[in-house]
């Protein structure tokens, strides 16, 4: 792996040989995600989703990323409602109308890869729906962006602008950052336009983006457990996430599920 120095930032440059094991990193994570998913359901716990979880690591040979990460104890970051990030799964069931979001990370012959998913459970009111479309709405222009030449400030701009022209708020505490054989490492990916405008992108370069945003302000606290980071004024908080690999043209997203085109 080739290092590129930028200031204080060393950003790793994949080789093909490493893009083919975060490729297949990702690809695991994605199956594991679309799996997960499905289970999203009225009356299941995030327990059981995080044992499910930790099962399919296993049979397919993977290793959590999460677990034993700073001492958190499990392999998934489960979110419900105004639960933003860093959740820790419980035994208390999802209610009908809820929002659920799953965060995970694996390691694959050493290298990470990390995404996220939100959904509703069971029937969602209209205003949810419409929340959780604008979070897969942001990803989804941010990654048609994400391409060699270009800055990072400009894909967080394309998520920011997604996020405030639907009425909701970026959370500036909670961003993406480049990943490889750390689930954390240069750059950071703001979903805001941060005065420093971060790298220019270059092919083998390898991000994970997750627009994080509530329906009220854009306010957190993290509860007296140490890990789950909630609202302050108790908004309904969406976070999605995929990580890409920087191609030629444009970008490969590694993680991406079976039920995606
Ligand atoms: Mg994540
Ligand atoms: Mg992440």
């Amino acid at each position: 792996m080739k290092i590129w120095k930028e200031g204080h930032m060393k950003i790793g440059i994949k080789d093909e040989h490493e893009i083919k094991l975060m490729r297949e990193s990702g690809r695991i994570l994605g199956l594991i995600l679309h799996e997960l998913g499905k289970n999203i359901l009225p009356g299941m716990t995030g327990l059981e989703l995080d044992a499910m979880a930790e099962k399919m690591m296993k049979d397919y040979g993977v290793v959590p990323s999460f677990k034993g990460y700073k001492g958190f104890p499990n392999v998934t970051c489960i979110n419900v409602n105004d639960q933003v990030v860093h959740g820790i799964p419980t035994r208390k069931p999802f209610q009908e109308g809820d929002k659920v979001t799953i965060d995970c990370g694996v390691i694959y012959q050493k290298f990470h890869s990390d995404s996220a998913i939100t959904k509703g459970v069971g029937n969602i009111d209209l205003e949810l729906s419409k929340f959780i479309q604008t979070a897969e709405k942001a990803l989804k222009k941010a990654i048609e962006t994400a391409r060699p030449g270009i800055r990072i400030q400009t894909i967080s701009g394309v998520i920011q602008d997604v996020i405030e022209k639907n009425g909701y708020s970026v959370v500036y505490d909670l961003i993406g950052h480049g990943i490889g054989l750390n689930m954390h490492e240069d750059p950071q990916v703001p979903n805001y336009r941060d005065i420093n405008p971060g790298p220019i992108l270059q092919p083998g370069m390898t991000i994970a983006i997750e627009p994080i945003f509530t329906m009220g302000n854009s306010e957190v606290k993290t509860l007296k457990d140490g890990w789950t980071i909630v609202t302050l004024d108790g908004s309904t908080a969406v976070q999605v996430e995929h990580t890409i690999a920087i191609t030629e043209k444009g970008c490969e997203v590694l993680t991406k599920r079976p039920d995606e085109s």
